[in-house]
């Protein structure tokens, strides 16, 4: 029988309570599901002692061996994939389907970076016969991490992958609203002989967390995905004591529809990937941008699939968008559906939340946004798509390209010569053309402009885990 797991911190390779706890509730009908131990400053003092030790020990352990244990764990988490899933939905609300493919999205992360960690190739450089250079990749050290709500064990996985890949200890705080998908994953690492100290998972105030752990000697880099307000926060803490930082911040995605393409197609395609996540996605596909010869056709597919999404709580099969994470998603949902209607955008689906218990908002369609409706340039991080025309796809690379985000961007097209054009002039860190796809394990996933600063995945996200150390090494005195 699958339970919502016991809440405790993991510190030193051992579980342990906390006198002080938070409610966790279930955004499906508010009630609570467990109570979160909240880290103390001993608690804080012990992860940070015990991840020193851990990286003594992680790095000096052959890549291979760090393999083997990083694999196992990977093994044991898709053996569990129904009780991880379980807790996903019953504390994050989405429907059981999309939490299982969360946990395999996960695994795929862990398999990934343990074998990207056997390929962390130095290189020795030409030089004179009596000297020799050799450029060698080497773990960072510990890892402060912080992961969100949104994939409760995903967003930890990206983290830890990275991390122990690269061979680094790491402390991570998870998610407070959402935090058993990251007590799964260190129970699989416990159970696949990881050594005490390697990971260590604490939870509590975000605040006071971060601005305790960040500036101790220790910490060797900060990686954190979350808001971009949060995220220049932790960017200033970091650098005020000279440690970089992994950054994967908002998001606010274009999607431009050409003139090329079928825009029932389109529209079907895109309104199951804006449902996704009930939306609370960085890379969720929001504004779009459709050329004016199709905009009729294609707002009308859109808005009558959209109606058609079945919302309920996550554990019942029937359901295609479960509540979102929490009531500051409701609200703000609210007030950006407001301020678009006030200035007079066309609601075509949605647009109220459902009555009674749980965190419950319709697939929400709006078209025909002013450029100064809120939610045009603040991210809406739900499920609320815009839909505009345009003339031209210089007209829709301009208005894609307009705000300070640049994490995903997105184009349906045939022509070669679109997409070209796109690939060259889109400012994104991920493009993806008839695929509403933005990330797998395989590529490297990031942003540019304000949506963030490195990589997680691909050949390059464990670079961000490593240092670079050059040895000039003369034969003779
Ligand atoms: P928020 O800005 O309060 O928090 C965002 C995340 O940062 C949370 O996980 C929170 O625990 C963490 N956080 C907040 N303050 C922190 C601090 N001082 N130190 C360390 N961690 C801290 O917003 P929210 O209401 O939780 O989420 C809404 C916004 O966050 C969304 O609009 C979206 O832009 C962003 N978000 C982005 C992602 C992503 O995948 N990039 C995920 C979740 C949330």
């Amino acid at each position: 029988m699958t339970i919502y797991p016991d809440l405790q911190l993991y510190i030193a390779g051992a579980w342990r309570k906390s006198t002080q706890t938070l409610p966790v509730l279930n955004p499906a009908d508010e009630s609570v599901i467990g109570r979160l131990p909240v880290a103390s400053r001993a608690d804080l003092d012990d992860a940070l002692a015990a991840a020193v030790e851990g990286h003594r020990v992680w790095s000096r352990t052959a890549p291979s061996r760090r393999a083997e244990i990083i694999l196992k764990a990977a093994s044991l988490m898709r053996e569990r994939v129904e009780d991880i899933a379980y807790s996903i939905t019953l504390e994050h609300g989405k429907p059981i389907a999309q939490a299982r493919l969360e946990v395999q999205r996960g695994c795929e992360f862990f398999e990934w970076d343990a074998a990207e960690g056997l390929r962390a190739y130095g290189r020795v450089i030409p030089s004179s016969p009596d000297i020799r250079y050799i450029v060698l990749h080497q773990p960072i050290g510990t890892v402060a991490a912080f992961s969100p709500w949104n994939f409760p064990m995903s967003q930890p996985a990206r983290k830890i992958a990275g991390a122990l890949g690269a061979g680094c200890s790491i402390i991570l705080k998870a998610s407070e609203e959402t935090p058993a998908g990251a007590i799964h994953i260190a129970r699989a690492f416990h159970d696949a002989g990881l050594p005490p100290g390697v990971l260590n998972l604490v939870f509590g105030v975000p605040a006071d967390i971060s601005s305790y752990l960040i500036p101790q000697a220790p910490i060797r880099l900060v990686a954190f995905t979350g808001s971009t307000m949060v995220g220049k926060h932790l960017s200033e803490l970091a650098a005020r004591n000279v440690k970089p930082v992994l950054m994967e911040l908002g998001g606010h995605a274009p999607v431009i529809v050409c003139d090329d393409v079928d825009p029932v197609a389109a529209a079907a395609l895109s309104v199951a990937r804006k449902a996704r996540n009930a939306g609370q996605v960085c890379t969720s596909p929001t504004r779009f941008f459709v050329h004016k010869k199709l905009y009729a056709t294609f707002v009308e597919a859109f808005a009558e699939r959209a109606r058609t999404i079945a919302l309920g709580n996550g554990l019942d099969a029937a359901t295609q968008m479960g509540p979102v994470a929490n009531h500051r998603r409701i609200e703000a949902l609210d007030a950006l559906v407001s301020d678009a209607r006030d200035k007079g955008a066309r609601l075509l689906a949605g647009g109220v939340r459902k009555e009674g218990a749980g965190y419950f908002f319709p697939l929400t369609v709006a078209a025909d946004l002013p450029d100064d409706a809120r939610a045009m340039h603040e991210e809406p991080f739900g499920p609320l798509a815009l839909i505009n025309p345009v003339d031209s796809l210089d007209d829709a690379i301009e208005k894609a390209n307009a705000l300070p985000f640049g994490l995903a961007a997105y184009a349906f097209t045939h022509s070669a010569r679109n997409a070209h054009h796109l690939s060259e002039r889109i400012e994104a860190g991920n493009l993806s053309i008839n695929t509403l796809e933005a990330s797998v394990a395989e590529t490297p996933f990031g942003g540019v402009k304000e949506s963030g600063y490195g990589r997680e995945g691909g050949v390059e996200g464990l670079h961000h885990y490593m240092t670079v150390k050059s040895i000039s090494h003369r034969m003779m005195i």
